[in-house]
């Protein structure tokens, strides 16, 4: 038996499961404390690699980024006959996709247990506009952490910024985040290609600029409260084919919209210049909610 087997608890609920694998809220026999631990198939001959990622995913120590633990821990090798498809995980900074025959192996990721995630808190605002303009500045302090270590993260979506006990905003997800100036191999996973940044092709060498595209994206959703998921695909769609966003006013806050989500790299700001303003358009950006959300 393995050590994750023994080490720890698992809670009967899967907190979900994505296009990598499946994700466990388990207890620790010893510490006695809740985590998330992601379970992911690998194949042996890409097991170095991607320990080797999780290993720097695990020396990323920042409050508004999902923790992710040491030794990730591997066990059970498997011989698969059938084709089958075995992609990078949450050390997929990385490697994905290929459909191979292989000896394959299971990997354990212990994650910070986070509960909820931004996309389910957007419909429910009313009230607490300054909660909305403090998760996009823990957003943006943790994003801009993650680009001065020359990763960007590659999937952002109002789903992976979570919510930790304390209601404090961490960008998790991160097993797509790659280094900036490495090639993109592949398409985003279903949903987040209303996020994707219209320059992001295959074999174009990701830049942090992808990113802050889809921080514009979210920024435009906590702003402007969506009614309709028709509506939200509708817009959303038409912002990243046409450049076009409803956004009707010129304030600091408008601006900073407009140029997140420019289709010219050049013209978005840093995540440090986002925070830099900030402060400044603070007020703006609560008293504009605040107006959205109680429809005046
Ligand atoms: P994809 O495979 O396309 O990236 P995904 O992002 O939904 O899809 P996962 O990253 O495997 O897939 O996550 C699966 C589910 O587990 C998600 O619904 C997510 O909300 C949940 N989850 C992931 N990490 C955590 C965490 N640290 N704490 C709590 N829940 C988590
Ligand atoms: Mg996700
Ligand atoms: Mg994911």
């Amino acid at each position: 038996e393995g050590r994750f087997l023994t080490d720890f608890e698992v809670d009967d609920h899967l907190l979900g499961s994505g296009g990598f694998g499946c994700v466990y809220k388990c207890k620790h026999k010893l510490d006695l404390q809740n985590y998330a631990v992601k379970v992911v198939k690998i194949l042996k001959k890409t097991k170095k690699k991607i320990l080797r990622e999780a290993q720097f995913l695990a020396s990323v120590e920042h409050q508004s980024i999902v923790r992710y633990y040491q030794d990730a821990e591997e066990e059970d090798e498997i011989d698969t006959d059938e084709e089958e498809a075995v992609f990078g995980t949450e050390g997929n900074l990385l490697f994905s996709g290929s459909v191979e025959k292989g000896v394959v192996s299971l990997l354990f990721i212990q994650m910070e247990l986070c509960h909820g995630n931004l996309s389910e808190k957007l419909e429910n605002l009313v009230d607490n506009p300054e909660l909305a303009y403090n998760w996009f500045r823990q957003f943006m302090e943790g994003l801009s952490h993650l680009h001065s270590l020359g990763i960007a993260h590659n999937d952002l979506s109002t789903k992976n910024i979570f919510l930790d006990k304390n209601n404090n905003a961490k960008i998790g997800d991160l097993g797509v985040a790659k280094e900036v100036g490495s090639t993109i191999l592949t398409e985003d996973s279903l949903g987040a290609e209303l996020y994707r940044a219209p320059e992001k092709k295959k074999g174009v060498p990701i830049n942090s600029k992808m990113d802050i595209f889809s921080a514009g994206v979210i920024l435009y959703e906590l702003l402007y409260p969506i009614k309709t998921g028709f509506e939200r695909c509708l817009l959303l769609q038409a912002n990243r084919e046409k450049g076009e966003l409803p956004i009707d006013g010129h304030s600091g806050i408008d601006l900073l919209v407009k140029n997140m989500v420019s289709h010219h790299p050049r013209e978005r700001p840093t995540a440090s210049d986002v925070l830099a303003l900030l402060p400044e358009i603070k007020n703006e950006f609560v008293g504009s909610l605040d107006r959205r959300l109680r429809g005046i």
